[in-house]
């Protein structure tokens, strides 16, 4: 058996290295690395694949959240309603541009924005949601832009964890980046669409918040020299979308790879005690970036370390809530208690999950933990 690894990159580049290598050595051989060819064509092959008007490649998905922030014309004080279970990315930028983070807490089945307490959370200083569509799966789409709606609220999608997934709104399917003002994703490696390197993307069918946007990568600037706004330099390698160009093509296998290990994973452990496999929402088609257990009676921690013992790695996605951080001190609440993330912090473990996880794998890390709660 190979190793098992939490995402084993290597034997996926290995099956697509013939055409990622062609690729990139078209790039090397044009030498245009700033803003080539493959940029333009990636860009537009992904605005098809997502089924939206405007696609804008910038360096990470971490900017592409600053940018969507920036491009909305928002003030400092400004409050923006976020999720407390995420990561820090999503409420970094908040703070970064002076706005007010408002940290709400979760589902503590799905582990996305609970709508109720985004409802209560809203003020008149409230200007934006962000809905984290965390470990794969959709927030609560209909409710949040209900919400939205209502409060004439602006909605940017953090989906760094989702891209790909399809959502169902009002007996349409979309996909989850596109419904809201302002879609955000990540092109991280371990991303489920993840490159060679950093990079990252915003997302939206309106043409003036397109054009803002462009603006925004490229300080600010239409014209070379001639600045509009204050801009930021972010920019999507041409190296980079070399890469995901080739690997746009395989993001619907991706996605069901992920998904056939899920329902495994399922089949073997959802009538174990002791612990929960993941809920999935019928609106929402689970791309499965992270599969997430919730482990009872305070047995996570014994569990990730007799996976270790086996050889099986395991994460802990997220031990820390938002509203618990040291960085966040002053911008939070003094006090303030989420109870439902602080529970999943010492709940939640995550097992291995990528492209790439044979059966004989899932057969040995399902076996394992079986062995764990019925030695
Ligand atoms: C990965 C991630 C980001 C940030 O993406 P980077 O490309 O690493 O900057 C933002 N939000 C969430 C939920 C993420 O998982």
């Amino acid at each position: 058996m190979d190793q098992i690894k939490m995402v084993d990159l290597n034997r996926q580049y290995k099956r697509l290295q013939k055409d990622i290598d062609a690729s990139m050595a078209e790039v090397l051989e044009q030498t245009a690395f700033i803003n080539g060819p493959a940029v333009k064509s990636f860009q537009s092959n992904l605005e098809n694949y997502l089924g939206v008007k405007h696609v804008i490649p910038c360096a990470n998905g971490t900017d592409a959240l600053q940018i969507a922030l920036m491009a909305l014309g928002l003030q400092p004080g400004d409050e923006v309603i976020t999720s407390t279970f995420t990561f820090i990315a999503t409420v970094e930028v908040i703070a970064l541009l002076k706005l007010k983070p408002v940290l709400v807490d979760v589902d503590p089945s799905t582990f996305t924005l609970l709508p109720n307490e985004v409802e209560e959370a809203v003020t008149d200083k409230t200007k934006a949601i962000i809905p984290v569509h965390l470990f794969g799966q959709g927030a609560d789409m209909s409710a949040i832009m209900k919400i939205a709606n209502k409060h004439n609220l602006a909605v940017v999608e953090d989906t760094a964890q989702a891209i790909g997934s399809d959502y169902s709104l009002n007996d349409t399917k979309l996909k989850l980046g596109t419904i809201g003002n302002i879609g955000c994703t990540s092109f991280f490696p371990s991303k489920n669409l993840g490159c060679f390197g950093d990079g990252g993307a915003c997302f939206t069918n309106n043409d003036e918040l397109a054009a803002m946007m462009r603006m925004i990568v490229n300080h600010g600037s239409r014209k070379k020299y001639y600045h509009q706004v204050i801009g930021v330099n972010s920019r999507l390698d041409t190296l980079q979308a070399a890469v995901l160009d080739v690997k746009l093509k395989h993001l619907d296998d991706f996605n069901n790879r992920r998904r056939v290990a899920a329902d495994y994973y399922d089949q073997k452990l959802g009538d174990l005690e002791g612990l929960d496999i993941p809920v999935r929402d019928a609106a929402s088609r689970h791309t499965f970036h992270q599969y997430t257990l919730k482990v009872k009676d305070g047995k996570r921690d014994a569990l990730q370390a007799f996976l270790k013992e086996k050889g099986i790695p395991s994460m802990v996605y997220y031990p820390v809530s938002l509203h618990q951080q040291e960085a966040f001190e002053a911008y939070c609440e003094n006090n303030q208690s989420l109870p439902i993330s602080e529970d999943l912090s010492r709940e939640v473990l995550s097992l291995p999950m990528h492209t790439e996880l044979d059966e004989g794998q899932l057969k040995y890390i399902t076996q394992s933990i079986i062995d764990f709660f019925k030695p």
